[in-house]
């Protein structure tokens, strides 16, 4: 198949920086929308991917599954899309469409679902490449329409942290009556507390860093639990309806449970691998609790919360960076110093 030049961003090795690097973009299939990147959210699966933490990265990779752009071109059997129109890619860009998570519009529970990068892209058969990048091409099913009245950089990681947070959510029935804890302010927590109280929930912050309150409350948290304060913990037990837990590395999960109420379900977003300390089961039978996994969201879901940030005029909160400060950027993730939010001006790039 023909390809295409297009300057990219990324790493070839776990222990390498990212730099500049030359990828191939397919040529337009019929169903094909090639899009021009204006702004790239910062995911910290971005630097798990890159420094191959989860055990799983082929190299080269080019990070970058929060896109937001214009569309550039359109294959002719595209229907949904125009040139010019604001549009935006998340983690998914394929999957098979016949499965019966795919019929119910959970295509990130596909066997053969396709990452925005680091899946296999069938038509060229190599790694898929990112949002690091100036153009990307996306069957249109996998394009999303961006609301107008919103800042196009702020709007970037409600790709990838707003719908991974918006997903459980939904899924566990979120709403004016709920008492919902988030666990970690970071980009995922921070997208957390924003549509966690504008779904009208009662909304708490477990976080490491007192520096954080104000900050926390200002988003939309009504209290925040600094979480090595164990009086304070104590106080919290029986309460969450439901908690998100965006913390990245391993952690005790046991004084979160705790403060879990009468069938409350901890659900982990943030962290892949196995728990240490473990498990302890005996406050979860006493009270009916369970813990969760949850993964992205759907094509349809990730659309019903654009709309929904359209309507609430809800974006997250952003630092744009160009794209020359991304090695800078990932080492002052690690230490939580943003607020909240990476976003890459991708037409930094061009220059
Ligand atoms: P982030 O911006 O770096 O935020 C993580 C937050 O976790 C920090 O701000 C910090 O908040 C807290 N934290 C507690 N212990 C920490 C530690 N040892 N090191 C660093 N942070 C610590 O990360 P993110 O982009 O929100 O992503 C969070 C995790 O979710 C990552 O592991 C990412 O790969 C994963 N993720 C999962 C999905 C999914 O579909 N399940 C999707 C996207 C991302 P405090 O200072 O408030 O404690
Ligand atoms: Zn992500
Ligand atoms: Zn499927």
């Amino acid at each position: 198949m023909k390809t295409s030049p297009v300057k990219a961003y990324g790493t070839k090795a776990p222990d390498a920086d990212l730099q500049q690097m030359e990828i191939s973009r397919r040529e337009l299939t019929a169903g094909d929308v090639e899009i021009d990147i204006h702004y790239c959210g910062v995911c910290h699966s971005d630097l798990h991917f890159a420094r191959n933490d989860w055990g799983m990265t082929q190299y080269p990779v080019v990070p970058g599954h929060e896109i937001v752009g214009t569309v550039k071109r359109v294959g002719e059997d595209v229907t949904r899309y125009s040139v010019g129109d604001l549009v935006a890619v998340g983690c998914l860009v394929d999957s098979c469409r016949t499965c019966d998570n795919c019929k119910k519009d959970l295509e990130q529970y596909c066997p053969e679902w396709v990452g925005t990068y680091g899946g296999y892209d069938k038509h060229l058969d190599t790694n898929t490449h990112g949002g690091y990048s100036e153009t990307i091409v996306v069957d249109e099913a996998f394009v999303l329409r961006v609301p107008d009245n919103l800042d196009k950089a702020g709007i970037a990681p409600v790709l990838c942290a707003g719908i991974t947070t918006w997903s459980p959510l939904r899924h566990w029935n979120v709403g004016k009556d709920s008492k919902v804890a988030v666990v970690g302010l970071g980009g995922l927590g921070h997208m957390a507390i924003k549509l966690a109280d504008a779904l009208g929930a009662h909304v708490t912050l477990f976080s490491r860093s007192k520096s954080k309150i104000e900050d926390a409350k200002a988003l939309g948290a009504d209290a925040v639990i600094i979480s090595t304060d164990e009086a304070a913990m104590e106080r919290a037990a029986g309460t969450f309806d439901l908690i998100i837990d965006t913390v990245p590395y391993a952690h005790d999960l046991n004084p979160y449970v705790a403060t879990l109420n009468t069938n409350g379900t901890l659900v982990v977003v943030g962290y892949l691998g196995p728990l240490d300390p473990m498990l302890v089961t005996v406050p979860m039978i006493m009270g009916r609790k369970s813990v969760a996994g949850s993964l992205i969201g759907g094509i349809a879901e990730t659309q019903e919360l654009l709309d929904f940030c359209g309507k609430h005029n809800i974006t997250s909160d952003v630092e744009v960076i160009p794209i020359q400060d991304i090695n800078a950027a990932y080492e002052r993730m690690l230490q939580s110093d943003v607020k909240y939010r990476f976003v890459i001006d991708m037409r930094s790039l061009k220059q």
